[in-house]
């Protein structure tokens, strides 16, 4: 076993070993506590790469490859309002991996050698991140029968405002007829291929991108203008995050991987300000609940919807 495989695994062992024992949600720290790993019991893993403020001057601001270094502002809060949301509903907790580093100092949504330019101190929190994302879908896996949604948090300043969903495709693909978007090549480029496959509600690749059970769709009815949806089947010709290394890394994109997940580009009016996130924090947990329900038949509002006995 490799040293990478052996920590990854490591970290698994250490998350199910205070699950089974404590049967409540822990937290795991990397070392100086730069990254953080909140282990929960539902379906639901977030992630946050960009929300940290943390900048120590023991790692040098990073300059290698034309680096983007903007702070995704007030997303750790976001998260773990969504998270206090959710738990509130459910009684249960996602997994939530954070990074608090700045991201001049490490960028934990790209490649290992962009994302800490060659410094230890930010290889090592880049690599507790993508282990912690690692060890939440393993266990998720399991518990879960395969069925989890993995969501990658970002904020976004361009206008207008609205919620980008990157699903790995681009801006252009969605340009495209619904007929196209369901023909086979559209289905692997997409992040959420294996749901395609394996959903409960009958729907097509397009239906789960903009048709009436999307997640945009049901977020643009609770008042979120999102991209895709029904309201807004393309991008309109203005810009737009399809995903990062994170969306092609950790989800169906890659190899081996059948998690379903999505880039969600948060613009500032759902991140600034503590009433205004938790209107769209409480808004997403009741959305998130329903799309797992409807398109996987989890019910996350009995037991959590746990189906195995795993705590
Ligand atoms: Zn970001």
């Amino acid at each position: 076993m490799t040293k990478r495989k052996l920590i990854k695994y490591s970290y698994v062992l250490l998350g199910l070993s205070f699950i089974c024992f404590q049967g409540q949600a822990q937290e795991i720290y990397g070392v100086h506590n730069y990254t953080q790993y909140h282990i929960g019991t539902l379906p639901i893993i977030i992630s946050v790469p960009h929300g940290g403020l943390v900048a120590p001057a023991s790692i040098p601001d990073r300059t290698c490859n034309n680096p983007t270094t903007v702070t995704d502002g007030r997303t750790i809060e976001l998260a773990r309002q969504i998270d206090t949301a959710l738990f509130n509903l459910t009684g249960c907790h996602p997994h939530l991996i954070i990074c608090y580093l700045k991201r001049t100092k490490v960028d934990c949504n790209r490649n290992l050698a962009d994302g800490a330019c060659g410094n230890s101190e930010a290889e090592t929190a880049w690599t507790e991140f993508q282990h912690f994302i690692d060890t939440a879908q393993f266990i998720v896996q399991n518990q879960y029968s395969d069925k989890s949604l993995y969501i990658d948090l970002h904020g976004h300043g361009k206008m207008p405002h609205r919620l980008e969903l990157g699903y790995g495709l681009s801006g252009a693909d969605y340009n495209n007829t619904d007929s196209v978007l369901n023909t086979p090549s559209y289905i692997a480029a997409s992040s959420i291929a294996n749901l395609v496959n394996t959903n409960v509600s009958g729907s097509t690749h397009a239906e789960l991108l903009r048709g009436i059970n999307a997640l945009g769709t049901m977020l643009a009815n609770a008042g979120f203008p999102s991209v895709p949806s029904r309201q807004s089947p393309n991008t309109g010709g203005f810009p737009y995050f399809n995903g990062g290394y994170n969306t092609f890394n950790h989800t169906s994109l890659s190899a081996g991987n059948t998690v379903n997940r999505l880039q969600i580009e948060c613009d500032s009016t759902v991140r600034f300000g503590y009433l205004n996130r938790k209107k769209f924090a409480d808004s997403t947990a009741s959305i998130l609940v329903r799309y797992l329900f409807i398109h996987e038949n989890v019910n996350l509002l009995m037991n959590c919807g746990l189906t195995s006995s795993i705590i």
